[in-house]
């Protein structure tokens, strides 16, 4: 392998420039040719390369989103988008890939392998932390702290109104974000999709902690938690059931995304951007690069995809203890 591909593909995330610096830093160290592919699977169609030095990549672990551009790309799931893809990446002489994204990135790339015998390596690249494999993808532990320092500040707001916040955070099959930034953040409730034990019961403790001597509370609840039909109608329902709360909602939307890194995703990212070169040039493929009790592995693409990550009962019963 003389030259290595890389690009950043579906749903951005902190941390990504670190993996996209990693990527190209070893490739210089271990003297292969890296090229930047812009805008993931789209680019690869358009053959928009770009060679990347180890300078190319200065000032940039420092940065939120993907100086690479990420795109979603339609083309990419027929059989001509992946032969254009394919003949570009030959005609620039390009060898193997590495990808940074989610499932669906690497279902592309697992596809990809398996038609054109192309060498490929994926990087968890998500807020989600939704994949099988590894216990944290890249940008999960800086969207954590971009959660909870939101809500630190709606907590503010709302102790001194007395009010009870119910705050939608990303997650919409998944409830990793909003458990773990639930509980560090203190809130009172954690409404998750894996969990649903109705709307009732939520009412129930509500009230509870009313008379337990709370002014104020916070409720987490991730995009997509089936407890309401949607948090506003889960509002409706409880200031209808319990009128001693003014009841407010704050959706946090897409600066979950967003900011700058955290060292824990600052080092990740390096960590993985090294393995995930060196895997290539050892002649592994189709794998995907992650972390477990802080080891950098390697996982089947497919079995990344495929399998499905569980929630943390434990942290669950944590938060119970913790709201009472
Ligand atoms: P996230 O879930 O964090 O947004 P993702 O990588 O799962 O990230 P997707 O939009 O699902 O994001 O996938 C990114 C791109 O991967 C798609 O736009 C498409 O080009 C390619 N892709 C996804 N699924 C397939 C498939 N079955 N076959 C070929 N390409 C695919």
């Amino acid at each position: 392998i003389r030259k290595i591909g890389v690009f950043t593909s579906g749903g951005d995330s902190p941390g990504m420039n670190a993996a996209i610096r990693s990527v190209v830093r070893t490739c210089a160290y271990l003297k292969v040719e890296c090229i930047g592919i812009y805008r993931g699977y789209q680019g690869m169609i358009e053959g928009d390369f770009k060679p990347m030095g180890a300078r190319s990549v200065n000032n940039i672990i420092n940065k939120g989103g993907t100086i690479l551009k990420s795109a979603r790309c339609q083309e990419f799931r027929t059989k001509e988008g992946r032969q254009k893809a394919y003949d570009n990446l030959i005609a620039a002489g390009i060898d193997a890939f590495v990808v940074i994204g989610g499932d669906g990135s690497f279902t592309g790339a697992m596809i990809f392998n398996q038609e054109f015998d192309f060498p490929v390596i994926g990087i968890p690249g998500t807020i989600d932390n939704d994949i099988f494999g590894t216990t944290f993808t890249l940008g999960f532990d800086t969207a954590l702290n971009t959660v909870v320092e939101a809500i630190d500040k709606i907590r503010d707001t709302a102790s001194s109104h007395n009010r009870l916040f119910f705050v939608e955070v990303m997650g919409r099959d998944v409830g990793h974000i909003a458990l773990n930034a639930g509980v560090g953040a203190g809130a009172e409730e954690i409404l998750i999709p894996e969990e649903n034990l109705g709307r009732e019961r939520l009412l129930e403790s509500l009230k509870r902690s009313k008379e337990s001597g709370k002014s104020s509370s916070i409720v987490i609840v991730a995009e997509g938690d089936k407890t309401g039909k949607n948090i506003f109608e889960l509002k409706d329902y409880v200031e209808d059931n319990f009128p001693d709360y003014d009841v407010r909602v704050s959706v946090l939307g897409h600066m979950q995304r967003g900011g700058s890194p955290s060292c824990y995703d600052r080092v990740l990212a390096s960590r993985m951007g090294v393995k995930a070169v060196e895997s290539l040039l050892e002649g592994k493929t189709n794998l995907m690069v992650g972390i477990q009790d802080n080891e950098i592995i390697l996982t089947p693409i497919n079995k990344a995809i495929k399998g499905h990550t569980k929630i943390d009962k434990e942290l669950i019963r944590v938060s119970d203890i913790m709201s009472i």
